[in-house]
């Protein structure tokens, strides 16, 4: 396996395009891979391409490191599962405190497969960018959860795979700030303009945040975390001396 090259799980969305700029910051060859999972928000796969080739465009230096995209159909995730992203239902909580947009087994899945192509092309390092910081409360964001899939993949596949979670800790102003410090208000304009977050799909409605319908949970989280990194003042990294006895 090769140490210097990762594959990232990019949804066209913003935080596994700051992802991917977080990888192309690390690593020498980065490939991406995204899933059809006959998501309502289908948008998001048209987006794909076009922030890949504006990452190619506007970033000359990351240009060279970014190999190709595979795009992997799960569309029996849709026939398996009653959500508010895979049929057309209300946005809804649901009694056991999940809302009704999360798809039971889709990250599970999505690293599975992800794990799968990173064995064929001999990655080593895999980028995901799930957060249980200010998450919906989805099991599969949390950090134990990826653990977990760490240690199954490696003993499923007998590798040695490093599972990265840069957003993790952070909140979505933190991920803003997170993505100026990796490319300027370049990346922050292209992540703003040109990603999707919106579960509506929603590319009609363009905010001071980007895209959306301003109403979904998606785009409250995104909406908000931006009105924060605009607004606010950066909080303070922690530091190993910071956090140390
Ligand atoms: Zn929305």
């Amino acid at each position: 396996m090769n140490d210097s090259d990762a594959i990232v799980l990019f949804s066209g969305g913003q935080d596994s395009t700051t992802c991917l700029a977080w990888a192309l910051d690390r690593f020498a060859h980065v490939e991406t891979i995204g899933f059809d999972y006959r998501q309502r928000h289908r948008v998001e796969l048209d987006v794909r391409p076009v922030v890949l080739n504006a990452f190619r465009e506007r970033f000359p230096n990351w240009a060279g490191q970014l190999g190709g995209d595979h795009l992997i159909d799960v569309a029996v995730l849709s026939q398996v599962s009653e959500t508010s992203l895979t049929r057309d239902v209300e946005i809804a909580m649901q009694a056991n405190g999940l809302p009704n947009t999360f798809v039971p087994g889709r990250n599970l899945l999505f690293m599975t497969f992800a794990a799968a192509v990173a064995y064929r092309r001999g990655a080593k390092h895999i980028v995901t960018g799930v957060c249980e910081t200010d998450y919906s409360g989805y099991p599969d964001c949390r950090d134990d959860t990826m653990k977990a899939m760490q240690l199954a993949l490696n003993l499923g596949m007998d590798t040695r795979f490093v599972v990265h979670t840069p957003l993790m800790w952070i909140d979505k102003a933190e991920t803003w700030r997170l993505a100026r410090r990796l490319g300027g208000d370049e990346l922050v304009n292209l992540i703003r303009d040109e990603t999707h977050t919106c579960y509506h799909g929603d590319r009609t409605h363009h905010h001071e945040w980007g895209w959306g319908c301003g109403q979904c949970p998606a785009c409250e989280l995104r909406a908000e975390g931006y009105r924060q990194f605009t607004t606010l003042p950066a909080t303070p990294l922690p530091t190993m001396e910071a956090s140390g006895p």
